[in-house]
């Protein structure tokens, strides 16, 4: 990375307790390799709650809040007026990560539908993009999406691990698909075709640490957003470009999609 390029780490879970002592040194870090702008994201109310404050006391770092269907089943009457309130916050750029998880299927099918579709109307409500996660769902995911119907809003599906003609369903709905380092794995052939057959335009990058360490990290944990060079180094190779046409791009797409920077 030369001097006068950024990269956006646009997923990250710096408020767990992985870095509770170790955070600076993680964002300088961060900032050496050039990577200067880091989305916090929420599972929980607490996890977002602490996301927030972490928000004021680190300049490019924004927060999104939500609740993860692993989650979903454990909120008490209430959660969503909750959530609501941290919503309003001034750091909070989107909400997320919200949908289903049929593979871990932590909460109940049919309590994730709910909370899922509570919260996208939570983000037409408050007018914030939405970050989807979804494994094993993705049918159930995409009729939830078209029934809500909010053309308007911006949607990303994160850490994606599909091949192509799933991909294609999302890229039809205009929505935006973000690599972690599952495509910096050998035996991750089908997301590295995904990576390939994805349009530039629509795609971001996220390290998801402290989850997820790229190669040739693997081994290092914590993950974290330095690491997330080596995807954006991979993404370049698999597309036949530059590192710095990867970073330009996908700084741009994060940032008008977070409307942040
Ligand atoms: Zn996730
Ligand atoms: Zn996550």
């Amino acid at each position: 990375m030369n001097d006068t390029m950024s990269l956006v780490d646009t997923h990250t879970h710096l408020a767990l307790n992985e870095y509770a002592d170790t955070l600076d040194d993680v964002l300088n870090r961060s900032r050496q390799a050039g990577v200067d702008t880091w989305m916090v994201i929420g599972t929980s109310l607490d996890e977002s709650a602490a996301g927030i404050e972490l928000c004021k006391k680190h300049p490019g770092m924004y927060a999104g809040a939500g609740i993860h269907p692993h989650e979903a089943g454990k909120q008490e009457k209430g959660w969503l007026e909750k959530l609501r309130h941290l919503t309003g916050e001034d750091r909070v750029m989107a909400i997320g990560e919200i949908g289903l998880d049929y593979y871990y299927e932590f909460s109940d099918r049919y309590r994730q539908r709910q909370v899922f579709r509570q919260q996208l109307e939570l983000a037409g409500q408050m007018g914030l993009p939405v970050i989807i996660h979804c494994r094993s769902a993705m049918d159930e995911c995409l009729a939830i999406l078209d029934e809500w119907q909010r053309d308007d809003i911006p949607v990303v599906f994160h850490c994606f691990g599909e091949g192509p003609d799933l991909a294609q369903q999302i890229l039809d709905r205009g929505y935006f698909i973000s690599f972690t380092g599952l495509i910096t794995f050998d035996n991750a052939r089908q997301v590295q075709k995904t990576a390939q057959y994805v349009p530039l335009e629509q795609i971001m990058l996220e390290t998801d640490c402290p989850y997820m360490s790229p190669h040739p990290k693997r081994n290092v944990k914590p993950n974290e957003p330095a690491f997330i060079v080596h995807i954006a180094e991979k993404l370049a190779q698999l597309k036949g470009l530059t590192l710095e046409e990867i970073a330009q791009a996908t700084t741009q797409n994060s940032r008008l999609f977070f409307g942040i920077g």
